[in-house]
């Protein structure tokens, strides 16, 4: 009897033509992420299987794929010879120790002797009679053991779906720039753009001395979540420090936060030139927060000259995105109390609604391509 996992994908299928460059790439995702494990991965008709792992590895290969986008649901189960005693002997292995249950066949081989109702049948019966606990139930049971009878003489046997990831297969659709900050935001937003099959890069602005070491660990640790789906990251990190001195300087400081956010968004487009990125992504939601109006939008979003930025959380409430934040992860990082460098020099009453025209005003008191430059120089960047 052999520990297998199967494995259904999601939404690939609907790909007519180019379906073949999509599983390509899934099954290149899956082998990263199993990288260091020993085991093989073949294809069935419409999923795969994994095999010749040590059965000591199965929890750590089941976590690792449940986060490969394009996995829709796994299942641990046993592959046997096409016999009925070797059946019997797996559906006995995976069956639960008690409650209603009933069997599932599914017969691709033809030519096997029984048809699948009398295989559910006798196999049903026999898991009766050797446990007492067990009972029948057609119509909604506990469990369900699944028989999958294939035509190469071998035999499939599972019982439990395991829900995974969903959504499509990273580095088929495109490469985008997250502004990743140490808050509960970005993280769903970049998991949410990566599910989609965008591969993620990240870029945080840190304002070290005003911001600690400790908020940089904390960033690091949640690009290294959104790497566990992202088939790696990239992390890029630029010091806003002597900008936001300079605005704090000369500036009035209602607009703090208003122009910092200018600065981020052209640091970020020029690293998007830079990497490749075809879209910066960041983790606003509409009306969250002052700096998050239509207004605070329009104003940052006047900056950014020809990529688009994308903001998948705009129409999401607070505790929708505390949800999903912990769906991934993310959520016991995010909340460590430490400071990001929007909160450096933050005013008492930020402006609002900014007007684009006293946004420029303010702007205009700062040597902006100096600063910009200074800031892009202290870019550092490492890989998880
Ligand atoms: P988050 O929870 O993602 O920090 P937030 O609700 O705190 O978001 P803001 O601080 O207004 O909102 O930030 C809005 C967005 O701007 C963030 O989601 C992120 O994409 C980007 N951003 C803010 N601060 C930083 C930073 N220090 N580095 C990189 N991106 C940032
Ligand atoms: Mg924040």
């Amino acid at each position: 009897m052999e520990h297998v996992i199967i494995i259904r994908y999601a939404e690939i299928h609907l790909k007519g033509k180019n379906r073949g460059y999509f599983e390509r790439v899934f099954v290149a995702n899956m082998e990263k992420s199993l990288r260091g494990i020993r085991h093989e991965i073949r294809r069935l008709s419409g999923r795969y299987l994994v095999e010749n792992f040590n059965s000591s590895d199965v929890d750590k290969i089941v976590k690792k794929l449940s986060k490969v986008f394009g996995v829709h649901s796994l299942s641990v189960g046993f592959k046997v010879n096409s016999d009925m005693d070797e059946i019997f002997a797996a559906a006995s292995e995976v069956s639960d120790d008690e409650g209603s249950f009933k069997v599932e066949t599914h017969r691709a081989d033809k030519t096997f002797a029984l048809k699948s109702p009398e295989i559910s049948a006798r196999i049903g019966g026999r898991l009766l009679d050797a446990n007492k606990r067990l009972k029948v139930d057609v119509h909604s049971p506990d469990f369900i053991i699944n028989i999958d009878v294939r035509e190469n003489g071998k035999t499939l046997v599972f019982n439990k779906f395991i829900g995974c990831a969903d959504g499509m297969p990273v580095g088929t659709a495109g490469k985008g720039l997250l502004l990743l900050s140490g808050g509960i935001d970005s993280p769903v937003a970049g998991h949410m753009i990566a599910k989609r099959g965008m591969k993620i890069d990240c870029l945080h602005f840190h304002s070290y001395p005003y911001t600690n070491m400790q908020a940089r660990q904390k960033v690091n640790d949640l690009a290294k979540i959104l790497a566990e789906y992202n088939c790696g990251i990239k992390l890029s990190v630029i010091s806003v420090k002597e900008i936001q001195e300079e605005i704090h300087k000369n500036c009035n400081g209602a607009y703090m936060v208003t122009l910092l956010r200018r600065f981020m968004m052209r640091l970020a487009e020029r690293l998007s030139k830079h990497d490749g990125d075809q879209c910066i992504i960041t983790g606003e939601s509409l009306g969250q927060v002052a700096s998050q109006t239509i207004e605070g939008m329009t104003s940052s979003n006047s900056v950014v000259e020809s990529l688009p930025v994308l903001r998948p959380l705009c129409g999401f409430d607070k505790n929708e995105i505390i949800e999903r934040s912990r769906q991934i992860g993310a959520y016991d990082i995010s909340i460590r109390p430490y400071e990001d460098c929007c909160t450096v020099f933050l005013p008492d009453y930020p402006i609002i609604k900014p007007k684009l025209a006293d946004v420029l005003a303010e702007e205009a008191k700062l040597d902006v391509d100096r600063l910009l430059n200074e800031a892009y120089s202290t870019l550092e960047v490492c890989e998880f």
